[in-house]
């Protein structure tokens, strides 16, 4: 069993007040609190050995230039890719999806197909429309069931040798469903369509072995999973990286400049123009560390006692509707009452010193699906506690009775 109390206290922000009351922190989903060991560690970095990387002899230079480097393997074994070049830092998982998109824009003719899921983010739909304009593409959509699940019958009918990309997210951000990625990934290969997996939402709750699933891409954020903001990983199978064009030109990403003719870089700093986050990427590897400390098992373990206690606990509430009522779901709970408008929920509760997210959580075609303008969204990390959600059900009550 893990020690909540004793895990809490590495989060300095899980002990402040706000509008003079504990915090109650359930908007994860949006991003995750940082443990102190990963506030030292950004500190450390600027006041040992900051340097810019893969330049300098120095030894400063050098030092950085390791750390970073130790940090892409240490998160291409976490993940499980074969090779450490397959493994991109990116600012976070929107520039993983349009790195992507980027690349397919000379690969793509018109009339091919990309399959996209009802279930994605906006990160995960807009840069494919982007690219449908570029390429003459057209978007397709698998669409979800009241359960808010994907249709699985009708995305074998979707399919077809037209099909050349299929995206989906690993978990849903709004409704916490987690999809058959697996079996997504064995038919679209079947066609001979490539795979690109949002993890953004999986990797705080599981980890994914990118080589056992075998998508072709796999993206996701630093912030969500403990680490800082402005960091993220896009993991590429190696045949497709190199089949990929550069996404930006610059420094770092070059073999040889003339104004004639420039031939870029090997992999990965193909896909790394410039300076990048490089304090970011080496506290990524800290997080990640941390989280395999605590142990992805005993994550899951708390995380769905809190699920199941927060369901069960918010269903006592009369008119209270949970949208995503998927088998197979992560720690988030979107939910409504009836005739009452979610951001006044959120902001009554907000003053309790409870924070969830109200709104359309980026995703507004589900919300277009059950007809209604956004969801109230709480989402648990397994620093949360089962007296925080008694301590946000009895808000919720409280609001509702205030607003009805
Ligand atoms: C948060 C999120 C994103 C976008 O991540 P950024 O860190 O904002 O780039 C994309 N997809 C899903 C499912 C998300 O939850």
């Amino acid at each position: 069993m893990l020690d909540i109390q004793k895990i809490r206290a590495e989060f300095p922000i899980l002990s402040e007040k706000v509008n003079g009351k504990p915090l109650v922190y359930f908007d994860n989903g949006a991003t995750s609190q940082k443990p102190q060991i990963v506030i030292d560690a950004e500190a450390k970095y600027y006041q040992e050995i900051n340097a810019n990387i893969h330049r300098g002899v120095h030894t400063l230079s050098q030092l950085a230039t390791d750390a970073y480097e130790i940090s892409r393997v240490k998160i291409q074994h976490h993940i499980n890719a074969k090779f450490s070049h397959e493994v991109l830092f990116t600012s976070g998982t929107t520039h993983g999806i349009n790195l992507v998109t980027n690349g397919f824009a000379s690969i793509l003719k018109p009339g091919d197909e990309i399959l996209v899921s009802a279930l994605e983010h906006h990160s995960n739909i807009v840069p494919w429309q982007m690219l449908c304009e570029k390429t003459g593409a057209v978007l397709k959509v698998i669409p979800i069931n009241e359960d808010g699940e994907l249709i699985m019958e009708t995305f074998d009918v979707l399919l077809s040798e037209k099909t050349k990309v299929v995206t989906v997210n690993h978990i849903s951000n709004a409704l916490g469903i987690i999809n058959p990625i697996k079996s997504i990934i064995e038919k679209a290969h079947a066609v001979g369509a490539a795979v690109l997996i949002d993890g953004a939402q999986a990797v705080p709750h599981l980890k994914p072995d990118v080589q056992d699933l075998d998508c072709d891409f796999y993206a996701f954020s630093g912030h969500k999973m403990c680490g800082p903001t402005g960091t993220g990983i896009l993991y590429g199978k190696e045949e497709w990286l190199n089949k990929l064009p550069p996404y930006q030109g610059g420094g770092e990403m070059i073999k040889e400049v003339t104004f004639e003719k420039t031939t870029y870089a090997d992999l990965p700093h193909k896909f790394e123009a410039g300076t990048p986050n490089i304090a970011g990427g080496i506290v990524l590897g800290t997080a990640i560390d941390y989280l395999n400390n605590i142990g992805f098992h005993n994550i899951q373990k708390q995380e769905q006692k809190l699920l199941e206690h927060a369901t069960k606990r918010l269903l006592e509430i009369e008119g209270l509707k949970i949208y995503g009522t998927g088998k197979n779901k992560a720690s988030v709970i979107s939910f409504n009452i009836d005739g009452i408008h979610p951001y006044d929920i959120g902001s009554i509760i907000d003053k309790l010193g409870i924070a969830v997210r109200t709104g359309h959580h980026c995703a507004q075609p589900i919300m277009n699906f059950f007809c209604i303008p956004g969801t109230i969204r709480a989402s648990f990390s397994f620093y949360n506690t089962i007296e925080e959600i008694d301590v946000m059900v009895e808000a919720v009550k409280k609001a509702k009775t205030m607003l009805s």
